[in-house]
C-alpha cells in the first residue's frame, strides 16, 4: 500500500469525478522544515503558535516572534499560512504563566485569557504583520471564540496593530506596503454553532477545531482516560454538527476548513469531504494517505456512505461503516 500511496504523493487531492479538496498542514515547530517531503499541499492550515512560547522560559519579545513568523511566512511564501493567536490554558500551560483553576477547559483560555491581556495580543500580532510585508500569504485565526463580543474586541486590537506597524513604517520613511490579512475563527466551542451567521459577517471564513468541539459537545475532557471510550468524532451528534457547519457556511457563502484530528482520520476525511468540506487540514504523516483516499472515491460513494453514517445511532455503527468503505478501497 505505501508503494499505491507514494505514486500520487504530487498529485492535488481530487476525486474520482473531480471534487477538488485542498490539503493543508497542522504545524507548531516542524514547520520549516522538511516540506520538500510532504508532497502536495496548498498551505498552512493551522499553525499552532502555543509551541515556540510553551518551549520558552519567558514570552518571546515581538523581535523574536517577528523572526519565527518570518521564517514561516517566507519557508511557504506560495501557499496562505494561517496563523493562530496564541491558545494557551486547558492542556497548553505555559510554565512561567501558572494559570491555576478547577475547570482548566471551561476556563481562562485562547482567546478569553489574550483578551484580558491585550498586550500579549498586540505583541503577537504586531510581530505577525510585520513577518507578513512583502509576503502577503498570513491569515490569523482566533481560538475558542464564544461570543460576537469577542470577535469584535479582537477585531478592533488587530486593526490597531495594524495601524501602528503602519505608522511606525510611515515615520521610518519606509514606502513599504502592509497588509491587512484576512482573519477566521475557529468552531470549537458549540455555541458557535448558532452564531454562524452573525459571526461570519465579521470575519472572512472558519475553521472547525474538531478536536475542542468533539470534547465540548460531548462533554469529555479529552486527556482523561476515564471517559476516552466517550470521546469519539464519530459520535452521530457530532456528525450532525459538522453537517450544520458546513451546510450553514455555503449558505452564507463563507469559507471553512476542518483543522482536528478528524481531518487526517481516513473516514473522517471522508465523511467531511462528503458533507462539504473543501479544505482540510492535518499532521504530515496523515497527508500522503488522506491523499490517496480522496483520489479514489467518486461523490456518489461519498453520498451513500454520509446517508448512512446520519442515519446511524452508535458511534460504533459509523465506525463500521467507514471501516467498510475503506477496506473496499483497499
Ligand atoms: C482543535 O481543537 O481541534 C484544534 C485544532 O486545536 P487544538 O488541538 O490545538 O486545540
Ligand atoms: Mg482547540
Amino acid at each position: 500500500l505505501a508503494e499505491k500511496v507514494a505514486e500520487d504523493r504530487d498529485q492535488p487531492a481530487e476525486t474520482e469525478d473531480g471534487i477538488r479538496v485542498s490539503l493543508q498542514v497542522n504545524a507548531g515547530l516542524n514547520v520549516d522544515h522538511g516540506h520538500e517531503r510532504w508532497g502536495h499541499y496548498e498551505g498552512i492550515g493551522l499553525y499552532r503558535t502555543e509551541i515556540p512560547f510553551m518551549m520558552r522560559e519567558r514570552f518571546p519579545t515581538e523581535q523574536e516572534q517577528h523572526e519565527l513568523y518570518r521564517q514561516t511566512l517566507q519557508t511557504h511564501r506560495d501557499v496562505p499560512v494561517v496563523m493562530r493567536t496564541l491558545d494557551i490554558g486547558g492542556d497548553k500551560p505555559l510554565s512561567y504563566f501558572p494559570i491555576k483553576e478547577e475547570n482548566p477547559f471551561l476556563g481562562w483560555r485562547g482567546i478569553r485569557m489574550t483578551l484580558d491581556h491585550p498586550e500579549i495580543f498586540l505583541v503577537q500580532v504586531r510581530a505577525m504583520l510585520r513577518a507578513n510585508i512583502g509576503l502577503d500569504n498570513l491569515q490569523i485565526l482566533l481560538p475558542m471564540v464564544t461570543t460576537l463580543d469577542e470577535v469584535d474586541e479582537a477585531s478592533r486590537l488587530i486593526n490597531q496593530a495594524y495601524f501602528e506597524v503602519r505608522n511606525e513604517l510611515a515615520q521610518e520613511d519606509r514606502v513599504l506596503h502592509i497588509q491587512r490579512p484576512k482573519v477566521g475563527v475557529m468552531v470549537e466551542v458549540p455555541a458557535l454553532l448558532y452564531q454562524l451567521d452573525a459571526v461570519g459577517r465579521k470575519v472572512d471564513f472558519f475553521s472547525v477545531g474538531t478536536n475542542d468541539l468533539t470534547q465540548y459537545l460531548l462533554a469529555v475532557d479529552r486527556n482523561n482516560s476515564r471517559v476516552a471510550g466517550l470521546y469519539d468524532a464519530y459520535n452521530p451528534a457530532l456528525l450532525h454538527a459538522l453537517q450544520h457547519i458546513a451546510t450553514r457556511c455555503a449558505e452564507i457563502q463563507k469559507p471553512v476548513s476542518v483543522c482536528g484530528e478528524m481531518a487526517g482520520d481516513p473516514g473522517g476525511a471522508l465523511l467531511l469531504v462528503a458533507m462539504g468540506y473543501r479544505t482540510l487540514s492535518m499532521s504530515t504523516h496523515n497527508l500522503d494517505k488522506i491523499r490517496w483516499i480522496l483520489r479514489h472515491v467518486d461523490s456518489k460513494v461519498l453520498q451513500v456512505l454520509l446517508t448512512q453514517a446520519l442515519s446511524c445511532s452508535h458511534p460504533d455503527q459509523v465506525r463500521r461503516l467507514v471501516t467498510m468503505k475503506l477496506e473496499a478501497l483497499g
